[in-house]
């Protein structure tokens, strides 16, 4: 039985589509959202977990009422309490991690500590508590599969039985591709104006918003940078960012003999969630066969770090260490949101984490408080800065 944290979001629909179309193997045990009812309320009915959990209070009591309203008499939990009891539980074996932003930590970790297999997609979780958490599922004796199409093209392109540290099993580096988003050409002078529609509409893969965001400012692959080092054990210099824009390659394993493995595919979501829920079979996915004659052919430049300051940062936060990454995690989804909400230019987005990142002290990271006072911290500086004239919307 498997529980989907994020039920109503883009992942967390390509993973019940994965459901629905390997309805015979599994079986869901609890859907949960923040506060889209309508969205819940259609997955309950057709998915008929035994939980389901909206986060938001308010809108737990709306999901109570349809509920009954359809004749359906699923258990309703709400907050953070009802996210970690559902990702907890003992029915479920398999628990997607979907939630967007530092929300997911607390529920992925629970999933940890009752030893579930976790498929990680909120890779906020690692960013923020790396150490903590992988500590966490190696005392719990979870097993953890990566969900980034990259995380989990690495993974399949490492020795099954790969020990630790990871140079033992030949590794040299890793190349971690990415798309360059919607503004890789774009000139640089626009930039400053980009609207949330411009920067949402992702050239390869449809996303949520904040991914989209991230994706468009390169900070995703900057997170991702962060994931990688986490789940894999890897220095950040043995981690290379590459765009390639097709994003059929979703990522390379280089081995010390000169091989060089990459795991390739349409870009949908599908194909790792599908490889997640399975491990170690396979299943169908419903994503297309790749058509190598059609896509024809496939490029690979440098990034550029003057277009994308957020990716360097993300390196710096790193180099930073302990809670370093809990902050810049932390800004970044304040600046995001206010982007998104016009109130900062596409360009201020690396300027408020810079500033905020540069301001705050990073702390060891021995334990989880820590954390959640660093990203609390962050928030509330990034917050203030916000209110500052320099920030701004500048676009239409
Ligand atoms: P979406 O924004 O599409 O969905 C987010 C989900 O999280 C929704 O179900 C939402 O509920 C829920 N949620 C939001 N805030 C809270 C909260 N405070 N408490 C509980 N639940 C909350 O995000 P994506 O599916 O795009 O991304 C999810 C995660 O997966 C992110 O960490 C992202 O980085 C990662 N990821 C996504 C990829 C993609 O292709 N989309 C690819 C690789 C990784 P509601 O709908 O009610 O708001």
């Amino acid at each position: 039985m498997i529980t989907i944290l994020g039920a109503t979001g883009s992942i967390g629909c390509s993973t019940l589509d994965v459901v629905r179309r390997n309805s015979d193997r599994y079986q869901v045990f609890a859907l949960t959202a923040n506060s889209q009812v309508e969205l819940l309320l259609q997955q309950c009915l057709e998915f008929k977990p035994q939980v389901a959990v909206m986060a938001d209070p308010a809108s737990a009591d709306s999901l109570r009422r349809r509920l009954l309203e359809n004749g359906s008499s699923i258990e309703v939990l709400e907050g953070v309490e009802g996210l970690q009891q559902a990702a907890g539980a003992d029915e479920a074996d398999l628990v997607m991690a979907a939630i967007v932003g530092a929300a997911g930590l607390l529920p992925t970790l629970a999933a940890v500590e009752a030893g579930k297999r976790i498929l990680l997609a909120n890779k906020e979780s690692l960013v923020m508590a790396g150490a903590l958490f992988m500590e966490a599922v190696s005392r719990h004796n979870a097993c953890l599969l990566p969900i980034d199409s990259e995380h989990n093209a690495i993974y399949q392109c490492l020795p099954h039985n790969y020990t630790d540290p990871i140079a033992r099993a030949g590794v040299r580096r890793i190349l971690l591709t990415a798309s360059g988003g919607p503004f890789r050409t774009t000139d640089l002078a626009e930039l400053k104006s980009v609207t949330p529609e411009r920067a949402c509409a992702h050239p390869n893969w449809p996303m949520g918003r904040k991914i989209s965001v991230d994706s468009a400012t390169m900070m995703n692959k900057g997170l991702e940078a962060i994931e990688a080092c986490w789940l894999f054990d890897l220095k950040p210099q043995e981690v290379e960012v590459v765009i390639h824009p097709q994003s059929i390659i979703h990522s390379l394993v280089d081995y010390v003999d000169g091989s060089v493995l990459a795991q390739m595919g349409n870009p949908d979501m599908r194909t790792p969630i599908a490889y997640g829920m399975a491990w170690p079979q396979r299943i169908d996915s419903g994503v297309e066969p790749l058509d190598l004659v059609k896509i024809g052919q496939l490029d690979f430049e440098a990034p550029d770090l003057e277009r994308f300051p957020c990716l360097q940062l993300a390196f710096d936060a790193v180099a930073a260490g302990g809670t370093a990454m809990a902050i810049l995690n932390a800004v970044n989804e304040v600046a995001v949101e206010a982007f998104l909400n016009r109130r900062l230019g596409f360009c201020q987005i690396a300027e408020l984490n810079r500033e905020v990142l540069e301001a705050l002290d990073a702390q060891p990271v021995d334990n989880l408080q820590r954390v959640l006072d660093a990203d609390q911290r962050a928030r509330d500086l990034a917050q203030q800065l916000l209110k500052n004239q320099r920030f701004g919307w500048k676009g239409n």
